[in-house]
């Protein structure tokens, strides 16, 4: 590991001021990545800006129905926040399935949100990838890609974003709440990560001098009885996804009102399922109509060799939650 400059600012105007100022540093919360990146010499910063002293841990709700969550809250505290279970269960599953207690113990929900993928090659500094050294190739293209993307990538990168919690605040149309030189900014969670492109490097629209303070989540009591985030992964024991489903559903008897869906495990960012949605509002829950908006879902996604069962797994998984969340199987 290289040597660095650690600093601990007690306010957010001073630790934007430091990054700002310095573009070799890096914001540290939890550490459970930044760490890990540092180790394997894929982080190299100069200066480590530690922001644990910042007043952004609160969960509350406000007035509007508005669920702010601080973005330094633990995963744990918000995944075991009597609000959060009661209100967004579907949030609270989804932290749950993230990580070991351990992790969600250390990790906050700034970083989680912000968390890099565990392709393989990433880590490996021996070998090309584009994400870690632009122009270098991506060898996971054709190597070993059972855990990469079936949805968005490019040949530049077919990597896939690993936060299980952001699948679900996507599903619920949260914000990412964001502060800078200029102010503060809500960004809408969907356009918060992006598709690799041909700049997989650039990972978020958040920019270097921003920082982030919190998550919103408007107003989602109607989805609250039915939702479920069903997790795919090769063992029990926390593993990252293979495919996941966040569903969040609101049934008019055996009819489907409203939902929201997305998918994790098969794209670059949380995959959220508009079209699909589209569909379902307004139909009859039946296995007829699940597996008509599972063909819709997979429109145009594509497998890499070792990856290509996701073409299966993605959509027979989508089925099942659809069949768990809307109450048609128990
Ligand atoms: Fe790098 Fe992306 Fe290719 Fe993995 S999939 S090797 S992260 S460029």
């Amino acid at each position: 590991m290289i040597n660095f400059d650690y600093i601990r600012p007690s306010t957010q105007k001073a630790a934007l001021d430091s990054i700002t100022k310095d573009v070799n540093a890096k914001f540290i919360a939890g550490g459970t990545n930044l760490v890990d990146l540092m180790k394997h010499g894929v982080e190299t910063p100069q200066k480590v800006i530690d922001i644990n002293k910042l007043p952004l841990r609160n969960i509350d709700e406000r007035k509007t129905g508005v669920i702010r969550i601080g973005a330094l809250a633990l995963n744990s505290e918000v995944a075991e926040s009597e609000l959060i279970q009661n209100k967004l269960p579907l949030l609270s599953q989804a932290l749950e399935a993230g990580a070991s207690p351990q992790l969600r113990n250390m990790a906050t929900i700034g970083g989680n949100i912000l968390q890099r993928t565990r392709c393989p090659y990433f880590y490996d500094t021996t070998m090309p990838c584009n994400k870690r050294k632009p122009g270098t190739g991506c060898s996971a293209l054709n190597g070993f890609n059972r855990m990469h993307a079936i949805f968005g990538a490019t040949d530049q990168c077919i990597a896939v974003h690993p936060s299980d919690m952001s699948v679900a605040l996507t599903a619920l149309d949260a914000f990412v709440v964001i502060a800078g030189p200029k102010g503060e900014r809500k960004l809408a969670f969907k356009d918060f990560h992006r598709l690799p492109g041909a700049t997989p490097h650039i990972e978020t629209n958040l920019q270097r001098n921003e920082i982030i303070t919190a998550v919103e989540v408007p107003d989602q009591s109607s989805f609250a009885n039915k939702s479920l985030y069903e997790k795919i992964r090769d063992r029990a024991s926390y593993a990252f996804a293979l495919v996941s489903v966040a569903v969040a559903v609101e049934m008019n008897g055996s009819s489907i009102k409203n939902i929201k869906l997305a998918m994790g495990g098969v794209a670059h960012k949380p995959w959220r399922l508009t079209e699909t949605e589209n569909f379902l509002r307004g139909k009859q829950a039946s296995d007829s109509v699940f597996e008509q908006a599972a063909t819709i879902a997979m429109k145009g996604a594509k497998g890499y060799g070792y990856n290509n069962f996701k073409l299966k797994l993605a959509p027979n998984t989508l089925v099942d939650a659809l069949k768990k969340a809307t109450g048609k199987v128990g």
